[in-house]
């Protein structure tokens, strides 16, 4: 028989947006093994880090006491005295310079109720709307272009529909590397539903090249062939007619708006031939049912929002929605970065994305919370960096993210980390960015916490607690509370399932959610209904505005072309590598994954390897005006010509491609434009 202290605990996968299920089988802190077998998302499968990436829950490196910085540098402390600490100084910041002289950065890592509890502290016990998430940096575009034309910023349906697609088209989307599972299915759809893959991107990594059709558009074009698919579609009559008549506002202007977008125009901004655009624009006309799916080669360019509405208006064109196998999906990286827009971790935005200034939501938070919301719309991410280095901005809390790594432009960011009197940052490790703090926070792992997370299906799934908390740690929820109680709060959540009942109680369209419908592997997908009933796929009888109506977004951007200098000559794009998540934190605390995937590394093209004699393994330095990095050298012919490829997962922090990356971003929300970063490169 087994050991009786063998124990199988179903658990949700950090790692991704996918959000993959499985049971973990334990002894004591020990992991025997990852078992999937009854997951909406894999079923059977996971990737390599779902299956093998856990071992950092029990890494020495764990923080397992807080730490106060004091002149000669950190010293352990009490709970008690950390704590105390943080609430004193949020206390006499605010007293000194007003609530909006703090700011709070919630983690996509941490659980929907952990996430509301954040942007609760910042509004209901501060006073401040300064709340922001990471999706700040990944998809808030995708979720501005969404919500300007169909009305909900999430996928529009769930991995069933994208594998009922009679054609997929990815658009800078790195899939079988950043969400391998869901690239799984749709191999499997390829094979045997005879599914189309039409894949756009810089780079020929695995997703293109099983691919039936790969694109290369030049670098930061994809908004012009989406207008111009869009419009000669339009000019040659096969839109869907009826479905714009019935179900779309805006078409006269929208047409007036691409006007320029022709082909020839497209072509030579793009670099994809006209032959090839007029027929990506029959076939997709042509197709039954189409779902575009897309990443951070769109969102995290100039113009992310524009290009991922472009997106949409493709798809409603061509009546591409509402419909079983259809639709738009943003991919989300995080595994609960959906959940971190949901749960209201945003300036302007309380939970289920209701507005600050909406009366129905100033009625219900002034009723559960006692406070009026205020009106003002708060700093984002990027807002508060500037803020820290105006001197406006006096305390910070982070949680769970590695901003001095992820943001853009970290030498910058740095300097805003100093400029605070008080960084509060709460982590698994003494992080990069842990280095500037006052107070380090150690918490707990997913796998020792109950709670949901939601997947890029917007599909709500629980957690439970595989492993009690490594002893000196606790999950985030918990710290947060002890803050509030200590700040005069009556705040008494006694299990996560208190603050989803709260969630229920404050958010329309999770009106339904409980922890009972959600209990094992059953799952709901918001919107929820007050009888339990959830919404797989969007948009079938009406979409997200008040006339039931879409929107066609007019086009206004205006692309510029990328023109990298005499000095920095080369194109530097980023993203992830399959072993890693995200700048690597949790992934290179595993011995395993470290064995298989030790260091980051530069894609040279062979072409570019040859004019400049460099071989692979040697080291290169790259520079930009903002930075540079030493790394070493892959030639490969998954990049061409003068583009560049570094993943964003480094060992060390001194190879953070976010030293090379500059503060331009996107226009409508701010995101940094990672993927438009010119560099040289200089042979060591
Ligand atoms: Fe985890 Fe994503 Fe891999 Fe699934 S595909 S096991 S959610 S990392």
């Amino acid at each position: 028989g087994r050991d009786r202290y063998i124990q199988k605990t179903k658990t949700v996968c950090t790692y991704c947006g996918v959000g993959c299920s499985f049971d973990v089988w334990t002894k004591d802190r020990q992991l025997l093994k990852v078992e999937p077998g009854q997951g909406h998302a894999n079923g059977i499968s996971t990737c390599v880090k779902g299956k093998f990436g856990w071992d950092y829950v029990n890494s020495g490196e764990r923080l397992t006491k807080p730490l106060i910085r004091e002149a000669t540098g950190f010293r352990e402390a009490s709970w008690a005295e950390a704590l105390d600490l943080v609430a004193s100084r949020l206390e006499s910041i605010k007293a000194a310079h007003g609530p909006d002289a703090l700011a709070f950065v919630a983690s996509s890592k941490s659980t929907n109720e952990e996430i509301f509890l954040v942007q609760k502290f910042a509004r209901q016990v501060i006073g401040t709307n300064n709340v922001d998430n990471c999706s700040r940096y990944c998809q808030s575009p995708a979720t501005k272009g969404l919500s300007q034309t169909v009305g909900i910023g999430g996928d529009s349906g769930t991995i069933h529909d994208i594998e009922q697609a009679t054609l997929v088209v990815t658009v800078g989307s790195n899939t079988a590397e950043s969400h391998p599972v869901l690239a799984t299915r749709i191999k499997r759809a390829q094979k045997l539903n005879g599914q189309q893959v039409i894949v756009f991107d810089l780079r020929e990594h695995e997703m293109a090249r099983r691919a039936n059709q790969f694109i290369r558009p030049k670098p930061g074009t994809d908004f012009v062939w989406a207008s111009a698919l869009a419009k000669f579609i339009l000019d040659n009559d096969l839109e869907d007619k009826a479905f714009l008549q019935e179900r779309v506002n805006g078409l006269d202007e929208y047409r007036e708006s691409i006007a320029d977008y022709t082909l020839a125009y497209a072509a030579a901004e793009t670099g994809i031939p006209e032959a090839t655009l007029e027929a990506l624009a029959r076939q997709i006309a042509a197709e039954e049912r189409v779902c575009i799916l897309w990443a951070m080669g769109v969102t995290q360019q100039c113009g992310g929002s524009d290009t991922s509405a472009a997106l949409s208006n493709l798809l409603l064109v061509t009546g591409n929605y509402g419909r079983t196998g259809t639709g738009a999906y943003p991919l989300r990286g995080h595994n609960n970065v959906q959940g971190a827009g949901d749960m209201g971790a945003m300036p302007d935005q309380v939970s289920g994305y209701q507005k600050i200034t909406d009366p129905l939501a100033i009625q219900r938070h002034e009723r559960e919370w006692g406070i009026t919301l205020r009106p003002e719309k708060g700093l984002d991410n990027t807002e508060m960096m500037d803020a820290a280095l105006e001197g406006t901005l006096k305390g910070l809390w982070i949680s769970g993210e590695e901003m001095s790594l992820t943001d853009a432009n970290v030498n910058h960011l740095a300097k805003g980390f100093e400029a605070l009197d008080f960084l509060v940052v709460q982590d698994l490790y003494f992080t990069n960015t842990a280095r500037y703090a006052d107070v380090v926070l150690p918490a707990a792992a997913s796998l020792e916490k109950e709670g949901t997370f939601t997947s890029t299906e917007r599909r709500i799934q629980r957690l439970y607690r595989v492993m009690e908390p490594l002893k000196g740690t606790k999950p985030d929820w918990e710290i947060y509370q002890a803050v509030a109680q200590r700040l005069g709060t009556n705040w008494a959540y006694t299990h996560p399932s208190d603050i989803m009942t709260e969630i229920a109680r404050l958010t329309p369209s999770w009106v339904g959610v409980t922890y009972e419908r959600l209990e094992g592997y059953r799952s709901l997908c918001w919107p929820v209904k007050e009888d339990g009933t959830d919404t797989p796929l969007l948009y079938t009888d009406r979409f997200h505005f008040p006339d039931g109506k879409a929107k066609l977004h007019p086009a206004t951007y205006k692309p510029r072309q990328q023109a990298p200098s005499a000095e920095y000559d080369l194109h530097l794009n980023s993203g992830r590598m399959l072993e890693h998540f995200h700048e690597g934190n949790m992934t290179f605390q595993v011995p395993g994954i470290v064995s298989k995937a030790p260091d980051t590394f530069v894609e040279v093209s062979r072409e570019l390897a040859a004019e400049r004699g460099i071989q692979s393994g040697q080291w290169v330095r790259l520079v930009s005006p903002q930075g540079s990095v030493k790394v070493r050298a892959l030639v490969t012919g998954r990049v061409q010509a003068n583009e560049l490829y570094l993943p964003m997962n480094a060992r060390h922090a001194e190879a953070a491609v976010n030293r090379l990356t500059g503060s331009q971003g996107d226009s409508q929300t701010n995101t940094p434009a990672y993927k438009d970063t010119s560099v040289r490169m200089e042979l060591l």
